[in-house]
């Protein structure tokens, strides 16, 4: 890097521009972004250096600049257009000790004028040595169309707020309570409502802030339904309003995660059927980091967070670096999947007890008292079973299962595009296998829909309840 970058404090300084023509003019629209005096030396300037004359905003000498003159200036800038006189200019400055620029001069210049980008007090200068106006053009291009119109003034209006957040303690609460007026937040309230909004927009924050900094960390264990939003419990939205963090798995129906507060850190905590226990360990990290740095952290699972969740593991990391932690229970898949096909869970005389199976665990396909599955009226609600299903099928028919007793396959429950799939044990593959489902699916051994629904399509029902 041959020149060095940096912010020079123009405020009240003499800045002296040799020149009184286009080359001239283009340094003093620049110049003039700045509280500087400005001098201008030219014995026949154009027309729009006068008029800058006659409106105050800069000094004009009507001669060429001499010996003298560029004393005590903090810039010179020789913009003659004409090689000799910028020659004699920057002779000039430099024995009189002010930094001297040469307009389209790199080698007789002292410093160049970077390209800018002005959101003042957010200035963004962009050089390339000179040797790529063009790139430093195109960047210029791409900031100015990345960045707000109005981000000085969020900024001015920051800066004007910053004593009032010094009550945060220094370090990282002050830098969050920052992140989270720059991120977005700030840019949408002055949209909204405009500066008045920003303003009540850093007095809520900051509430938020103060609170929290007092707060001890927490992790919240969500249900989260089975994707229906309007399942989720009124506490669980309550928590995911207030989050400041949520941690979901991919299951999680993304118009839920909607409901979380703009500003909420999410993190994509995805695991696939048969994950790997890194990952779950990662997931125990994220949690405890989190709730370590004060922050109300909700872990939001599908369903209820009982039920096939990986929750003790979770659990056992809280208790084990101290974070506090509480339940919230959900809607489990089986309950939502009986609704879409209008059944109960139980019921007298026909099954007075239900199975919550899974088809696989960490290790594979999991085993199970098939024998007591094979008993006629026996209900199990399994999954994570369609991998497994015909391990499962297998396995029942082998311990005298009849091969008539009805399964009926739930996609989606609660979804919009709920599927269900109607079938017996003895055709559950390749029933399932041919239906294709790409979403979570729950299947009922020993349950049918409800006659009524049944009758409305043969195999197949689309929607049944919604
Ligand atoms: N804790 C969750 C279950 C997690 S295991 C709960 O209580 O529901 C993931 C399995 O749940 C999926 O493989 C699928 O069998 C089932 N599941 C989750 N959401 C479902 C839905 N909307 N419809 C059908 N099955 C679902």
């Amino acid at each position: 890097m041959q020149h060095f970058p940096i912010f020079l404090n123009l405020a009240g300084q003499r800045v002296v521009v040799s020149g009184g023509e286009e080359a001239a003019l283009a340094k003093l629209r620049l110049l003039m972004k700045t509280e500087a005096r400005i001098e201008v030396y030219a014995s026949a300037p154009a027309a729009d250096v006068l008029r800058l004359e006659a409106e105050g905003r800069i000094v004009l000498r009507l001669r060429p600049l001499r010996e003298g003159d560029a004393k005590g200036a903090a810039l010179v800038y020789g913009a003659n257009e004409d090689d000799r006189e910028d020659a004699r200019i920057a002779a000039i400055a430099r024995a009189e000790g002010a930094l001297v620029n040469i307009v389209d001069n790199l080698d007789d210049s002292a410093f160049i004028t970077p390209a800018i980008v002005d959101r003042d007090p957010v200035t963004i200068a962009i050089g390339t040595e000179g040797a790529a106006p063009v790139l430093a053009r195109q960047i210029k291009a791409d900031l100015e169309e990345r960045l707000p119109a109005n981000l000085g003034l969020l900024a001015r209006i920051g800066i004007a707020f910053r004593q009032a957040a010094d009550v945060l303690p220094m370090g990282r609460k002050r830098r969050d309570f920052w992140g989270d007026y720059y991120n977005g937040a700030a840019a949408r309230a002055l949209a909204e409502s405009g500066e008045s909004g920003v303003q009540t927009l850093l007095g809520d924050l900051l509430d938020r802030h103060v609170m929290a900094s007092h707060r001890e960390g927490h992790v919240d264990l969500v249900g989260a339904g089975p994707g229906d939003p309007d399942l989720l419990t009124l506490k669980a939205r309550k928590l995911l309003d207030a989050a400041d963090v949520v941690v979901y798995d991919r299951l999680v129906a993304p118009q839920i995660l909607e409901l979380a507060r703009r500003e909420a850190i999410m993190i994509d905590a995805g695991k696939e059927g048969f994950g790997t226990s890194t990952a779950q360990d990662d997931i125990n990290d994220i949690l405890v980091a989190h709730a370590r740095d004060g922050h109300q952290v909700v872990r939001l699972k599908a369903g209820d967070p009982t039920v096939f969740g990986r929750l003790d593991e979770e659990i056992d990391a809280l208790d084990a670096a101290g974070v506090s932690w509480a339940i919230v229970p959900g809607i489990t898949a089986a309950s939502a999947a009986v609704a879409q096909i209008g059944q109960s869970l139980t019921r007298r005389g026909r099954n007075s007890s239900v199975r919550f199976i899974t088809g696989h665990d960490t290790k594979g396909f999991c085993d199970h008292d098939w024998q007591a599955l094979a008993r006629p009226g026996e209900v199990a609600a399994i999954y994570m079973g369609k991998r497994s299903a015909r391990f499962i099928q297998g396995r029942l028919l082998m311990h005298g299962a009849d091969p008539a007793t009805p399964v009926t396959v739930i996609e989606n429950a609660s979804r919009t595009d709920a599927r269900i799939l109607s079938t017996t044990l003895s055709r559950l593959e390749p029933t399932l296998s041919e239906a294709a489902l790409t979403g979570p699916a729950l299947t009922f051994l020993g349950l049918a829909p409800r006659a009524a629904l049944a009758a409305s399509t043969e195999l197949e029902l689309q929607r049944a309840l919604s």
